[in-house]
């Protein structure tokens, strides 16, 4: 089986300024999870480390950089998934740690559960030796401002973020496993100990050997009602290729609950898509060593890898 890896940087309006910054990380992220892939490496380590690197960059709502709580505080949710044996690991509300997918992984390999929360969580980290950080190490000068001029606005909580971030990967090895990893912060100004759909199996992502691997983003709270992740996947098991599965999984959760998001999913055979019904979707994919990569809708760049890491 040739590698794919296909990652995304959030779903939702992406202002010009923010353009070149997050075009980049997505570009980083699937260069590395895909350099991993050639090496032999499982598709397990390529969306962990694919997501660890957008983690790891302020310009997305993931880790450093995540959005605020009410309380100005960052709290993450990240899941992983082994479409192998359906094995996957989850962490919710975590805060003062750097790469929450590191410890969903963590979670999935080292524990019974598939889900961690909170304190407990936090109190897992401890076991695994995980560094504790500084709360404010995760707090970027933008996340601040967006957050007091949402206190100042007032605004109304259900309403979707207008800015995304959510990060997210899925791919195959060359041994046909598949898998996804998804990481977030949620929602600005969300309630202390909201869990959004990054840390729920099903809606922020699943992965299946049997059928291929989604990562989602957008409202979380209307992608968990139509378990958007499994709903695509479910559609592609029906017969429909993955580009016409997430149309009709999006569409579905646009029409029967007013939300907008995005996905990016690649099949067991390898074929792959991103699709979105917000404004813009940062993604960025490559297979057979070519790279490709946009943000509006119908747009496509691509290069080779060897020229893509060239110009890195
Ligand atoms: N799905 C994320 C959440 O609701 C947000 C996003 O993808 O932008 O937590």
């Amino acid at each position: 089986m040739k590698p794919v890896i296909v990652v995304h940087g959030g779903a939702g309006r992406i202002f010009k300024d923010r353009e070149e910054g997050i075009r980049s990380g997505v570009i980083r992220a699937a260069l590395k999870g895909y350099s991993i892939l050639k090496q032999g490496g499982s598709a397990l380590d390529a969306t962990e480390e694919a997501v660890a690197s957008m983690e790891d960059d302020p310009h997305f709502n993931a880790g450093c950089g995540s959005v605020l709580n009410e309380n100005g505080e960052v709290e993450m949710d990240a899941i992983i998934m082994d479409g192998k044996n359906l094995a996957s690991g989850a962490v919710s509300a975590v805060t003062c740690i750097a790469n929450p997918i590191n410890l969903a992984r963590l979670v999935m390999e080292k524990t019974e559960h598939m889900l961690l929360t909170d304190r407990g969580a936090k109190l897992f980290a401890k076991v695994m030796d995980v560094p504790e950080i500084p709360g404010e190490k995760l707090i970027t000068e933008r996340s601040l401002e967006r957050w007091k001029k949402k206190l100042e606005a007032d605004s109304n909580p259900v309403e979707f973020k207008k800015e995304p971030g959510t990060v997210g990967a899925v791919a195959i090895d060359n041994e046909g496993n598949v898998a996804c990893a998804t990481s977030t912060g949620g929602l600005s100004n969300k309630l202390v100990g909201r869990v959004g759909d990054s840390a729920c199996i099903g809606c922020g992502g699943y992965a299946d050997n049997q059928v291929g691997a989604v990562s989602t983003t957008g409202h979380g709270e209307s992608i968990m009602k139509v378990v958007l992740a499994r709903l695509l996947l479910y559609h592609m098991e029906q017969g429909m290729s993955p580009e016409k599965a997430a149309d009709t999984a999006l569409n579905y959760m646009k029409t029967r609950v007013g939300g907008l998001g995005g996905v990016i999913v690649v099949s067991s055979s390898g074929d792959w898509a991103a699709r979105f019904s917000t404004n813009q979707m940062s993604w960025a994919t490559v297979k057979d060593d070519q790279l490709q990569y946009g943000i509006h809708t119908g747009e496509l760049y691509t290069s080779s890898v060897s020229e893509a890491l060239g110009s890195k």
